[in-house]
Formats: structure tokens, sequence, C-alpha cells
């Protein structure tokens, strides 16, 4: 069995740069991160193992806290600068970005149209600041958008582009007589990893996807080979796989998603090589 991996896998530097800002704070003194630093399990015990706390809520929370890759809103910032906490700001650039062009937009007239899960940490970030926003997720949400003359629309960062400007499409079929601007705030790590799985895609039999499950570029890796017929096996841990999934396939494909650390997709390679030996 050849094992393919994908040209652009794993870590970017967002989730890269968050993960050695948190050790080097959890160093100097104690550390509360509000949520999950990145939505990968073995990043996390890592960062437990050194005595740092994840709190889903800052209520409880005291001494140094630390925003996620995934940010924040302003109004969420300065509560807790309000209570006194010492804050250390992990957001990505990207998704700063993301905040800026719907703020750009809001304050241009347009009513805030967010793309993405309404769930996910950094989707309720983006909209924290616009009481009236609206969140779309699949073409049933378009229903759900008030009548505006001007729509403003940016996505969460880790969405396919591809399905990010289909639905944007679909709000100006749905609304032809409102003016529309489309802000892409897709950043380039899911980009480079979505294009580079489709070209990974036409050369395998199988996928193996690395990611947490709850990571939401890593389940778009893992529905973008579904939509091409491949089949995804999707892991957290190199332990996972077993070699009876690979019995008569000669060629897997490997990558992972933005919050999966190099070492990982290594040992998920080469426990794959070891399968034949
Ligand atoms: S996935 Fe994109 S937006 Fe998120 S941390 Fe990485 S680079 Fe930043």
């Amino acid at each position: 069995m050849k094992v393919i991996v994908a040209e652009h896998f794993g870590i970017c530097f967002g989730v890269r740069d968050a993960i050695a800002q948190a050790h080097a704070l959890a160093r100097e003194g104690s550390l509360t991160i509000l949520g999950e630093l990145v939505h990968n399990p073995i990043v996390r015990e890592q960062l437990r193992a050194q005595g740092v706390q994840e709190q889903l809520s800052a209520d409880a929370a005291n001494g140094r806290v630390m925003i996620t890759a995934h940010g924040t809103s302003d109004k969420q910032r300065e509560a807790l600068n309000k209570r006194g906490l010492e804050v250390a700001d992990g957001t990505c650039p990207l998704v700063r970005y993301a905040h800026d062009q719907l703020k750009r937009l809001v304050r241009a007239g347009y009513f805030p149209v967010v793309i993405g899960l309404a769930d996910h940490v950094e989707v309720r970030g983006l909209v924290g600041d616009f009481v009236d926003a609206c969140v779309i997720n699949e073409i049933a949400d378009i229903r759900k958008l008030p009548p505006r003359r001007r729509y403003g629309i940016v996505s969460q960062t880790t969405q396919p582009i591809e399905r990010v400007r289909a639905l944007a499409a679909e709000i100006a079929r749905a609304h032809p007589n409102a003016k529309i601007r489309f802000a892409d705030t897709v950043c380039k790590p899911t980009k480079d990893r979505q294009l580079a799985l489709k070209k990974l895609i036409a050369a395998v039999e199988v996928i193996v996807v690395v990611g947490g499950r709850l990571s939401n570029n890593t389940r778009q890796l893992v529905e973008t080979c579904r939509a091409a017929g491949k089949r995804p096996l999707h892991i957290e841990r190199p332990e996972e796989l077993q070699p009876e999934w690979f019995r008569g396939v000669a060629i897997v494909g490997l990558t992972g998603g933005t919050s999966t650390l190099p070492e990982t997709v290594e040992a998920v390679r080469q426990r794959l090589e070891g399968f034949h030996d």
C-alpha cells in the first residue's frame, strides 16, 4: 500500500502561534483558556498536563485568561477587561480580518450576514457585536433573512470557499432587488488544504483525515471526500487506525485539519505504512 500525503495539510500558523502562546503563558503562571484552545484533544491534553485550565464561560475565571484563536466579540473583550482579568489574546489575524470586514460592511450600511455554523465559537464571536446579524449555513436558512436593501456577507474562516460562494449567490437570487457585498474571509490555510485534498482525491482509493471531531475545517475535509465519492476515514489519533479498513486498498491519501500537529500526521503515516510490513 502506498501512502500519499496532501501537498498542504495539518496545523496552520494561527493555531501553531496560539498553542505556542498558551505554553509560554503557562510557564509563567496560572492560565485559564476561555473554551477549547483548538479542537484537538491531543493539544488539550498537553496543555492540561502543564496545569492550564479550560472554562467555557469567563464568569468563574480569575487571574489570567486567554482568548482562543477563534476570537471573540468586542463586547466580550470589554466584559473581560471590566472584570479586571489579565487578558491574553490568541485570536488568529485571519479571524480578526473577518471581524474587520464585517464591521466595515455594517459601517457602510449593510445588514450583517455570516455564512457558517451558528453554534461555532468563531461565528458566535463574529456576530456577538451585531444583535440582528443573521447566520446562514444552508439554503433553507436564507428564509430567515429579514428584508433589507443591503446585505453584507462574510463567512466563517474554515468554510470551503465554493460552498460560501454558492450560498452568497443564493442570497443574491432570493433578494434580487437588494445590494449585496461579499467579503471573502475564508482563510488561505483552509483554501490550501481543501485544494490539496481535491488533487489527492483523484489519485487515491481512500483518504485518512486526521483531526478533532469538533474541528470544523477537519469536518469540511471529510465532507469534501464524501462529496467526491471517496471514502474518508476520520481519526483523531494514530492508534484508532485498524488494518482491516485497508484490505484490498493499494493507495491511501492522508491529510489533516488546521489544528492537527505534524507529529500526529507523521505517526499516522508510519502506522499506515507499518500495516504492510
Ligand atoms: S484555520 Fe485559518 S483562521 Fe483559523 S487559526 Fe488557522 S489560519 Fe487562522
